[in-house]
């Protein structure tokens, strides 16, 4: 390499090099459909031939390579509405579509498929982008125009489904304004979307991000060999979910409900979950979760949470309520206070295992050791490891 000859490290060989031998891939879909060498096969991102562009679309837009967050909180939040440990807040309830029928479809209380049917219904945008299982038991992004459809994809998969790729698909045809349903980390990859804009003018396309809260995804394929070894065919699985204080994850199947213990399912966890910082979406416009309050859990299962973040999420909101397709309450301040702490923590334990990873706090992966939520966190370590020496 010749002295002075300026290498740029943000092309697809280094999207290799950092992000996918690193084993910190999401597997979010941002890099796959912008051109042919990048694709899914089964839940793995894989590059099928090498190119040789300096500058990668691939690159800039995957939540694992080295982000501006700091730019992207000021580009999308108002500044006054930022907390540490959960992005930004406008508004915080508990909230549940009117429609009993959804709920029982739907995962929690429907707050996601109901918030899309509006939005749908009265054009705030023309298509939504929402997660759907193919016959081989794999999710991919599947792009929804009509309500039926839309219903019968409600429901959590806890495999990934990367809903990115078919964001960037949808975007090289003439199909209106888009609405998505992401994991935090695909919410990270829009919003990187959304800061490059020149690069990508159809990127104004995108109107809505509905973000779930994740605590991790699992692989598909030991996922799928526990089951068997459980003896629970995968097609038979209708709805899955993991209720409060059971430690076990639920599985509705055809032949009725089944359980695992959640030590087992641990271990089918995706590797590079345990370098993310984000557990409620803190990209986008409204986060959905499930929601935590003392109660028998039949009840507490039919509720979200659900925070509000930018003013295109409080006018969706807003308007659900006011078509009376959503009921939202003022959540406890002991609600978010708990979100918060269980946020923090995840915070904490993806910056232990980023430095175990890169052997130095210096060296913080995708992540800049100046941002300043990270440089809390850091500091927040720092301290607590002075005060256990004393
Ligand atoms: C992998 C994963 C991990 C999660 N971890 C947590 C957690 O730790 N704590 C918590 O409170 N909540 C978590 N959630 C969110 C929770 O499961 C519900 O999605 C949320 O409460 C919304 O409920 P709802 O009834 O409004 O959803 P619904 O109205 O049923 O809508 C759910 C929407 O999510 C889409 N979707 C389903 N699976 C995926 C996927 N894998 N990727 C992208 N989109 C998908 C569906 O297509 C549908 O549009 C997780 C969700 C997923 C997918
Ligand atoms: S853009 Fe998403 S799918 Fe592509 S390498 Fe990055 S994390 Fe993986
Ligand atoms: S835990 Fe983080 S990296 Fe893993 S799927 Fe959820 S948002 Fe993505």
């Amino acid at each position: 390499m010749g002295i002075g000859l300026r290498v740029k490290a943000n092309s697809q060989k280094f999207l290799k090099k950092y992000v996918l031998d690193e084993g910190l891939c999401t597997d979010c879909g941002a890099c796959v459909g912008l051109c042919p060498y990048q694709a899914i096969y089964h839940d793995r991102t894989v590059q099928l031939h090498n190119c040789d562009l300096e500058d990668g679309k691939c690159y800039a837009f995957c939540p694992r390579t080295a982000t501006d967050l700091a730019a992207l909180r000021k580009h999308l939040f108002e500044p006054d509405n930022l907390t540490l440990e959960i992005g930004a807040v406008k508004g915080y309830y508990f909230s549940q579509a009117t429609d009993p029928e959804l709920r029982k479809i739907a995962q929690h209380g429907a707050t996601v498929t109901a918030l899309i049917e509006v939005a749908l219904a009265e054009g705030l945008i023309d298509s939504a982008i929402v997660s759907s299982r193919n016959e081989e038991f794999m999710q991919n992004g599947a792009i929804i125009n009509d309500r039926g459809a839309l219903r019968k994809n409600a429901g959590s998969k806890f495999t990934v489904s990367p809903t990115v790729a078919a964001f960037n698909q949808l975007v090289t045809e003439d199909r209106g304004t888009i609405g998505v349903v992401t994991t935090p980390c695909q919410a990270l990859a829009l919003a990187k979307m959304k800061l490059v804009k020149e690069d990508n003018p159809k990127i104004g396309q995108l109107k809505l991000v509905i973000g779930l809260y994740c605590g991790w995804t699992l692989s598909a394929e030991k996922y799928t060999k526990l089951l068997l070894e459980k003896n629970i065919s995968p097609e038979s699985i209708t709805k899955m979910d993991i209720p409060a204080g059971k430690n076990i994850l639920e599985l509705f199947t055809n032949n009725g409900v089944k359980s695992i213990p959640f030590d087992e399912v641990q271990e089918c966890i995706r590797p590079s979950c345990n370098y993310c910082l984000d557990s409620t979406a803190e990209y986008a416009d409204v986060s959905v979760g499930s929601a935590c309050f003392a109660g028998d859990w039949e009840d507490v299962r039919q509720w979200n949470q659900l925070i509000v973040r930018t003013a295109k999420g409080r006018e969706l909101v807003d308007l659900a309520v006011k078509r009376g397709v959503l009921e939202i309450r003022e959540a406890p301040a002991e609600s978010l206070k708990e979100l918060k702490d269980a946020a923090e923590k995840k915070k904490k334990e993806a910056l232990k295992n980023i430095i175990k990873k890169s052997g130095s706090v210096k060296k913080l992966l995708y992540l800049d050791s100046h941002d300043p939520v990270v440089k809390k966190y850091l500091e927040v370590r720092g301290k607590n490891r002075t005060e256990k020496k004393k």
